[in-house]
């Protein structure tokens, strides 16, 4: 078996990741999964930080569409960021590896409060670290929160988790035609129009040289895959 390619990591997992077969919500069995695949990952000695986004539950855009002031739809969806992390932090917990969620807002009798030293910290420890509450602000997303984490946590990669196994030149499930790339850099994503997050994480990564690393989700042990240098996915950076 190959070598970790990679010392300290943050991986990103929309709350969608979370809903299994479904389209809103947590499903347990997906959550003891993914907790599995992270913990394997972790087993190979890469330090990991999560990031878990909330749009399984709310999505501040969303909600204030409906009316509600856009910041408190935003911290709406921080909220469901922390329901998601604290649900995959008793799963990892439960297969015996020591997790802790770090939320970015505030609620000390629900977590620890996340700061960088505490992050850097945890991580040194070996437990897997779930970063919750995305940057505290309303207006961002967890995308960016990824970005950002891995900047300030000296990581050497996004892992950002998707239901497709890279960046195609178009969606693969509109157009048949569409083709995968192993390899490209911010510059190309840009230019090609590729959106593989939003604007505000995508000129973050590119900032910072981040590479982003898309793959699927769906398959079991495909974080363990991507941090060995294996399985199928795009290297963005
Ligand atoms: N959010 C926010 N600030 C952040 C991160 C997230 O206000 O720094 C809110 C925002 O409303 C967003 C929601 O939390 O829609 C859930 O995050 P996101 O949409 O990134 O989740 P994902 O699509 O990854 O499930």
């Amino acid at each position: 078996m190959s070598e970790p390619a990679y010392r300290r990591v943050i991986v990103k997992l929309s709350g969608e990741a979370l809903t299994g077969t479904k389209d809103f919500g947590i499903d347990q069995p997906t959550v003891e999964r993914l907790a599995g695949d992270l913990v394997a990952a972790a087993r190979l000695g890469v330090e990991l930080g999560v990031v878990v986004g909330g749009g399984n539950i709310f999505r501040g855009v969303e909600v204030s569409a409906k009316g509600v002031p856009r910041p408190v739809g935003d911290t709406m969806g921080m909220l469901a960021t922390v329901m998601n992390c604290l649900v995959l932090e008793a799963a990892v917990e439960r297969q015996g590896y020591e997790a802790r969620t770090l939320s970015a807002l505030a609620m000390t009798a629900v977590c620890e409060t996340y700061n960088r030293k505490r992050a850097v910290k945890n991580l040194g420890k070996g437990r897997i670290v779930l970063l919750a509450a995305g940057t505290g602000n309303p207006y961002f997303t967890t995308d960016t929160t990824a970005v950002l984490r891995a900047a300030e946590l000296d990581c050497e990669a996004v892992l950002k988790a998707t239901n497709v196994d890279g960046v195609y030149t178009a969606d693969p499930k509109k157009d048949p035609k569409a083709k995968r790339y192993d390899r490209l850099s911010h510059q190309e994503a840009i230019e090609k129009d590729l959106r593989v997050m939003d604007g505000a994480a995508f000129a973050l990564a590119r900032e910072n040289r981040m590479p982003i690393i898309v793959f699927s989700i769906r398959e079991a042990g495909a974080i363990e895959s991507v941090l060995r240098g294996k399985g199928r996915a795009t290297v963005v950076g």
